[in-house]
């Protein structure tokens, strides 16, 4: 008799422990580690879903056992090494084992019917090209099911007998010759083929090998024969990071281990997929946020049978069961969209170093503007340092820059947003046909004031962070508030702390009134405008990406989102503006995201043949952070910022962490905000000093009315995340979790 250990999928706090059930005769040496069963739970033996995470010859509980009623999948849905990471994730992130697992478990999973249906895919993609080739095939079938399956990749096997007109034994004969090879997955119906609506692979010219340079050479190097577990490949724009990625998970794989390749979604496009399958076969999983539930579980079970040995995947692919990882790559590293918005807020970096530490998989964390954490960790032997020095691609080349003085323009009568120097160059770019892209990160100022002498952004004199405006209810009055030290002053006392300047405006445009000077301005042309992040869905995003790549219009205009990695080759002018504004912003990564946005976008001028210009408008035009990153010196802005990191003890210096008590009363609120307080200072006056805590709040929240609620804030900082994590937990036990509603943000890394 044998008894399994499970957690409950999705468990609440009450619900978060082990409970022990019976195994089944008939389910003896099915139920193991890592699978996903059903189990009759509570008085009226409702059926729930768990994991099961260890199984017993004994029975450790002293209560009446139940039996495991049926497995939900007749494999592990997670892998020994996610397993063993569960409690730490849990506690790391302030959630349930059962939020843990389910992070692991897609939810295709369970929705996916118990139907088997049998796949069909090629063996050895070289071998079967080869074959086919050298035309030693004589039965026209059999060349059939090889070509149809190397254009279609793994397919239902009716759907291949169909496809073919080939029949059963014609298939198993090219079975039986090794060229293909049959498994069984399950599936609702067999539309599953029909994997990606997405355009062919690309010719050979873009999936042929590279030679790489010496730099290349030796970087593969030094990671493959490192004793590191982590690496930071840092390299510039065209110094060929990519190449190095994909040589150290060929080398992997030779070696018999699995890789997963991260980048962020929205790098995902087809074109990448397409690009990533033409470089590295038919063993590559893609997972992404656009396929279908069916999509997803075909490309997951491919991964967790071992079938796919690298997974391409953005952040929440951190989680996927690759058996024998032995390799992550996490591409464009500072992207903050390896670190979940929600509950639980989740780092896919974080989460990476976890797994390795169990597997031994190795790390490489590449990027031309590594985080500052990243930098500081590889520049302090905690990383290893793998820095790719030369450009491979000899046409790549800086754009020239052009920093605009938004204050003599105005001056001048240009008005705010399009100053003189970039409207001739517009006009210039029109007359010979080219793309303009115009970049305004709007994103964290719109409740900033502004110097109206200077536009330096109201400051914090503790904290040299902009002060985010609030509006005090009861006084009818505004205030300005930083949100890390809690200091607070009445918006019309205001100084500047650059220029002493007294008089202060809400300054800041939208890129809806950029289109809408745009197309006053010019109006017989095209222009395509992309909002905030949140607001479009992937599909939306995509076609004005296409139809700007397509030349279909003269103008995109965006946020951050339009930075990020794409190719336009007609492109020819970038403008950056209201680049003052992106420092504005409440948090202390300001800096870092403005010099990373920047770099981005003015790399999206002059990429092809034709020269690029980039104009950078700012009522501060001589800030050095501007100087850095139009020069691409990461180097000089690093050393800059790590000084203002130091003097202020911020990450990674100190760990930082956010406590957020909401409540839908405001008095209330208040009320319980004063409580925690009293409650949290007594708490920590008797903690050893090692874990140097401070502790500041409460304050408004940034957003200080969400969907009906008032939130409050603390913010702690302490020598270690565990020492955050530790005062968390205490407050959980000690207070009242339901009727407090807190929640915590432990500053996990970009
Ligand atoms: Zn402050
Ligand atoms: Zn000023």
């Amino acid at each position: 008799m044998s008894y399994c250990n499970v957690i409950l999928r999705g468990a609440v706090k009450q619900t978060d422990v082990l409970y022990t059930y019976k195994i089944p005769e008939t389910l003896e040496g099915k139920v193991v580690p890592g699978c996903l069963c059903s189990v009759p739970f509570g008085k009226g033996n409702r059926l729930k879903t768990a994991l099961v995470t260890e199984v017993t010859a004994e029975c450790s509980s002293n209560y009446k056992v139940k039996e495991v009623s049926g497995l939900v999948s007749d494999l592990p849905v997670v892998t020994e090494d996610q397993l063993a990471i569960l409690d730490k994730v849990a506690s790391r992130y302030n959630c349930t084992r059962g939020e843990a697992a389910e992070l692991m478990i897609p939810s295709c999973v369970e929705t996916h019917k118990n139907k088997s249906v049998a796949f069909v895919e090629i063996a050895d993609k070289d071998e079967a090209e080869s074959v086919l080739r050298e035309g030693s095939l004589r039965s026209s079938a059999h060349i059939n099911i090889l070509e149809y399956l190397l254009e279609n990749g793994p397919s239902d096997r009716k759907e291949v007998l169909y496809g073919c007109r080939a029949s059963a034994s014609q298939l198993k004969a090219v079975i039986d010759k090794g060229l293909v090879r049959s498994y069984k997955t399950r599936a609702e119906d067999s539309e599953v083929t029909s994997e990606f609506e997405f355009e062919d692979v690309p010719d050979r010219g873009f999936t042929e090998e590279h030679d790489l340079n010496t730099d290349q050479q030796n970087a593969v190097k030094k990671i493959m024969e490192g004793d590191k577990a982590v690496y930071l490949l840092y390299g510039i724009t065209g110094s060929g990071k990519t190449e190095v990625y994909l040589n150290c998970a060929r080398q992997t794989i030779e070696n018999g281990g699995s890789v997963l390749y991260m980048v962020p979604e929205i790098s995902l496009t087809p074109q990448s997929i397409n690009w990533i399958r033409g470089r590295l076969g038919d063993s590559v999983a893609v997972l992404h946020s656009r396929l279908t539930d069916n999509q997803r579980y075909v490309q997951w079970d491919r991964i967790r049978r071992g079938i796919a040995r690298i997974v391409v995947a953005p952040r929440s692919g951190v989680f996927a069961p690759i058996p024998n990882l032995k390799l992550i790559v996490i591409d464009e590293e500072h992207d903050g969209s390896y670190r979940s918005e929600t509950h639980p807020r989740y780092s896919a970096k974080e989460i990476a170093r976890m797994r390795s530490s169990i597997t031994g998989a190795k790390i490489i964390l590449g990027s031309a503007t590594p985080s500052i954490e990243s930098f500081y960790a590889a520049t302090h032997d905690v990383y290893e340092m793998v820095e790719l020095k030369t450009r491979a691609r000899k046409q790549a080349r800086l754009p020239e820059t052009v920093p605009v003085d938004m204050k003599e323009q105005i001056k001048l009568g240009s008005g705010e947003m399009l100053s003189v120097p970039l409207r001739q160059a517009i006009s210039v770019a029109l007359s010979e046909h080219k793309q303009i892209m115009l970049f305004l990160n709007r994103r964290g100022y719109s409740r900033t004031l502004v110097c109206s002498d200077c536009g330096t952004a109201a400051t914090c004199i503790n904290c040299s962070v902009a002060m985010t405006l609030h509006n005090n209810k009861r006084t009818g009055k505004q205030n300005l508030v930083c949100h890390y030290c809690g200091y607070t002053i009445p918006a019309d006392t205001a100084e500047c702390t650059s220029c002493g300047g007294i008089h202060f405006t809400r300054a800041g445009f939208g890129t809806q009134q950029l289109e809408e000077l745009i197309r006053k301005l010019y109006p017989t042309e095209k222009v395509l405008r992309m909002d905030q992040d949140t607001t479009m869905s992937p599909k939306a995003y995509r076609d004005i990406i296409d139809s700007f790549a397509a030349g279909e219009a003269s103008f995109l205009i965006g946020t951050q989102m339009i930075a990020k990695g794409h190719d336009f080759p007609n492109v020819t002018v970038v403008g950056i503006l209201g680049a003052d504004l992106m420092l504005a912003s409440s948090s202390y990564r300001a800096s870092e995201r403005a010099f990373q946005l920047i770099t981005q976008a003015a790399g999206r001028a002059g990429r092809a043949d034709a020269p690029g210009k980039v104009f950078v408008q700012s009522y501060r035009p001589d800030l050095p952070l501007f100087r850095y990153a139009l020069t691409q010196d990461y180097e000089a802005f690093y050393k800059a910022e790590i000084e203002y990191r130091e003097k202020l003890l911020l990450p990674p210096f100190k760990a930082i962490g956010e406590l957020i008590l909401s409540d839908e009363n405001e008095e209330d609120l208040i009320v319980k905000a004063n409580e925690l307080k009293v409650y949290l200072k007594d708490f920590l006056s008797y903690q050893d000093e090692k874990h140097g805590f401070e502790l500041f709040g409460p304050m408004p929240d940034v957003i200080y009315e969400l969907r009906g609620k008032y939130r409050m804030d603390f913010v702690i900082k302490a020598t270690t995340k565990s020492a955050l994590n530790a005062i968390y937990k205490k407050i959980t036990t000690d207070f009242d979790y339901n009727r407090y509603q807190i929640s915590f943000n432990n500053d996990p890394e970009n």
